[in-house]
């Protein structure tokens, strides 16, 4: 059997299915055989700056001999136990580590597989807490619009109704409430009229709400929008007004992404119910944690069941566990922030000169966050293949072109991510033309 190039996406395109594509594929896909640094080495031999950073994950870029150490010496011990009735030192220590790291109050951690159930698990905290206070009718959650929280059913509940298509599922989504985006935007000046429709939908349903949940500060996939942290304080103040959780999902902000550890700190608060992901393993390997305050635990252990009803069989993952350690200790031990300010200057140097062009909207800058909105869609072919003209990888969608870049990412390889979209955006024809 031959492994060329050509013959690997003729294959894929007969067996795999891709993220939101349908079977056969219409999209191209690119096949890639090893990957280092900042860089994505591609069948054909070509190498591409990762802008991308394998979706927010890989932020001390690929094969960092750190975490390679830490998941050999690992599997040299174990790569696997089940955690029902067991336990091992890397989940404990990286359970301690993340409540010491996360903001004030939050104690204990579930660990699971992914993003989305980290999100589902929240959901089922929230719920199971109220029954555990004897109000099974708070089951609800109300959101925000433009927000994005996770594929599995209950996390698509939350998500933008519009780009998370709930029309097609709306017979099976739990219906939650949704409140406007937020506002305004980052660094604008906030005043109590931007939470005031949030504040009437809890006092409307507060006897029917379980938790508010968002993502602080950056919006990720429903719209990569940065809204004001006074926001944040004050939808944090409005829910211990009523009485309700507050569960933050920090799974495309946590770990410096944003400029801050996690997207709270731009604002001080602590959340009831956190939700970290992606970033967690230096996107080695897929694992996710669900953090909670005492309060929240007790609540939960006094509902009927007397117990947290969910249990992923790779729950605790020794390998997840140890690389994940191994990269927010790597993380911790550099300057983290002026790392990400060097990237978050240098991202606003570069996108600049897309600000004059007729098709573009907006361009912001937060952190290692950096994107330039259109007036009009783009399609994605023709902009992918744009950016691998300039070698750099980008996923852009709809009238979103952006990139959040590995933290190890120099500085010509960030200007060249900037020039591939400043020149997509200038060449590309938008959908409607
Ligand atoms: C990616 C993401 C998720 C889902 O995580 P998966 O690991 O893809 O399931 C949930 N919430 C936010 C904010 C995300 O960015």
């Amino acid at each position: 059997m031959t492994t060329g190039p050509n013959d690997l996406t003729d294959r894929d395109r007969s067996v795999v299915w891709h993220p939101y594509a349908p079977m056969p594929a219409t999209m191209p896909v690119v096949p890639v055989v090893s990957a280092q640094g900042a860089s994505l080495t591609l069948a054909d031999g070509r190498v591409v700056v990762d802008g991308m950073s394998s979706w927010w994950a890989a932020i001390h870029g690929y094969r960092h001999p750190v975490l390679d150490a830490a998941v050999r010496d690992q599997i040299a011990d174990m790569s696997h136990v089940m955690f029902g009735g067991l336990t091992h030192g890397p989940a404990v220590e990286l359970a301690e580590l993340l409540v010491e790291i996360t903001p004030d109050g939050l104690q204990h951690v579930f660990f699971s597989d992914s993003g989305s159930v980290a999100v589902e698990v929240a959901i089922k905290m929230a719920i199971q807490y109220w029954a555990g206070r004897g109000r099974p009718d708070r089951h609800r959650l109300l959101t925000v619009r433009s927000g994005y929280h996770g594929d599995t059913l209950a996390a698509m509940s939350v998500c933008d109704p519009v780009t998370g298509m709930h029309q097609m599922f709306s017979a099976v989504l739990p219906q939650q409430l949704f409140g406007p985006q937020p506002s305004p935007v980052f660094g604008a000046e906030f005043d109590r009229t931007h939470t005031a429709a949030l504040e009437q939908l809890l006092d409307e349903h507060r006897d029917e709400i379980a938790a508010v949940i968002l993502e602080p500060i950056v919006q990720g996939a429903g719209g990569m929008r940065f809204y004001s942290p006074a926001y944040l304080a004050a939808v944090r103040a409005l829910c211990d007004e009523h009485d309700v959780l507050l569960i933050a999902d920090e799974i495309a902000t946590g770990f410096g992404r944003s400029g801050k550890l996690f997207g709270c700190e731009h604002a001080g608060i602590a959340p009831d119910i956190m939700c970290v992901g992606k970033a967690m393993t230096g996107g080695y390997v897929s694992m996710a944690a669900t953090l909670c305050t005492s309060e929240v635990a007790e609540g939960v252990s006094k509902a009927e069941s007397g117990a947290l009803m969910h249990g992923p069989t790779y729950m605790g993952n020794p390998l997840a566990a140890a690389v994940s350690l191994a990269s927010i200790r790597l993380l911790l031990a550099q300057p983290w922030r002026a790392g990400i300010g060097r990237i978050e200057a240098r991202l606003v140097q570069g996108l600049g000169s897309a600000r004059a062009l007729p098709n573009v909207a907006d361009i912001r800058v937060l952190g290692a966050i950096g994107v330039v909105e259109t007036v009009e869609a783009l399609p994605m072919a023709a902009m992918q293949a744009v950016c691998l003209e300039h070698g750099v990888w980008l996923r852009p969608f709809g009238r979103l072109v952006y990139t959040m870049p590995p933290y190890v990412t120099t500085d010509q390889e960030v200007d060249r991510i900037c020039a591939a979209l400043v020149d997509t955006v200038t060449r590309v024809a938008p959908v409607s033309a």
